[in-house]
């Protein structure tokens, strides 16, 4: 049997789906993941992503971050590709139970999916440091380079950034979710930054299934590896 039939099979006989994914999910949305080929981290910057997109980095050098940040990051006006929706399709059939995310674009929700999991936050949420005032991205958007609150303060998205902690709520929730499912889907994700990628450990499931286009050091546990663009293949078996 080909892998996309075993795919539909595993999914018919799972109760309990549990989604994992990353950035690759939204490369055919047209947002560019980190560590592609022509991901963020091959494009030439000052500093490399890592360093501008840190906790230090923000608060000594906000003119940088933002440039950053509003060139690369902050997309308003991208769509959900056929894997956000045929995720979507799946929780509304009752068969997949959450989708746990690293991405911070808010395209699951676009999409329809109700329980969405961002462990890094998201640019559609940004609170003053200072007051705590909250800020939508459409404002953000209109806002001078650094945007300022009323009170004075910076306003910072709810992002987490690189030396920040994750949500122990997102995280906790996470763990439950994933442990137990009886089928995890990991896609669109190198699997690279940490915490989050240690989470896929704590699946004990029936099927472990990746979808990426790139080689992952997972590949030898799953059951099921299918090298291919995740909405390609999400479409056909949804
Ligand atoms: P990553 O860039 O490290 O890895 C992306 C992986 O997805 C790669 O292995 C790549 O081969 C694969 N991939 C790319 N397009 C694919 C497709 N169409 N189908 C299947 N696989 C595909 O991304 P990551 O693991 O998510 O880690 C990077 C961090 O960057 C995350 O923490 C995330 O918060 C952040 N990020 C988010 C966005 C976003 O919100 N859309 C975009 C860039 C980076």
């Amino acid at each position: 049997m080909d892998s996309i039939n075993t795919l539909k099979e595993w999914i018919q006989q799972s109760q309990n789906i549990v989604f994992f994914g990353g950035a690759g999910v939204s490369t055919e949305s047209g947002i560019p993941d980190f560590r592609s080929e022509d991901g963020l981290y091959r494009q030439h910057y000052d500093y490399p992503p890592e360093t501008i997109l840190s906790h230090t980095f923000f608060v000594k050098n906000p003119q940088v971050f933002y440039r950053f940040y509003r060139e690369k990051m902050l997309v308003l006006h991208a769509n959900p590709n056929p894997a956000h929706i045929a995720l979507a399709k799946l929780e509304q059939q009752g068969k997949l139970k959450a989708v746990i995310t690293q991405n911070i674009d808010g395209l699951h929700q676009k999409a329809g999916s109700q329980n969405v999991l961002e462990l890094h936050g998201s640019i559609w949420r940004n609170h003053c440091v200072k007051c705590k005032a909250f800020y939508t991205a459409e404002q953000i958007a209109q806002m001078q380079l650094v945007p300022y609150c009323t009170c004075g303060g910076v306003i910072k998205p709810d992002v987490v950034l690189y030396e920040e902690a994750l949500s122990s709520s997102v995280l906790q929730r996470s763990v439950q979710a994933i442990q137990t499912a009886d089928m995890l889907i990991v896609g669109g994700t190198s699997l690279a930054v940490y915490p989050a990628a240690g989470l896929v450990d704590y699946f004990c499931g029936k099927h472990l299934v990746v979808i990426n286009t790139s080689p992952l050091a997972m590949d030898k546990r799953a059951g099921l590896v299918i090298p291919q663009k995740i909405g390609q293949v999400l479409a056909q078996v949804v």
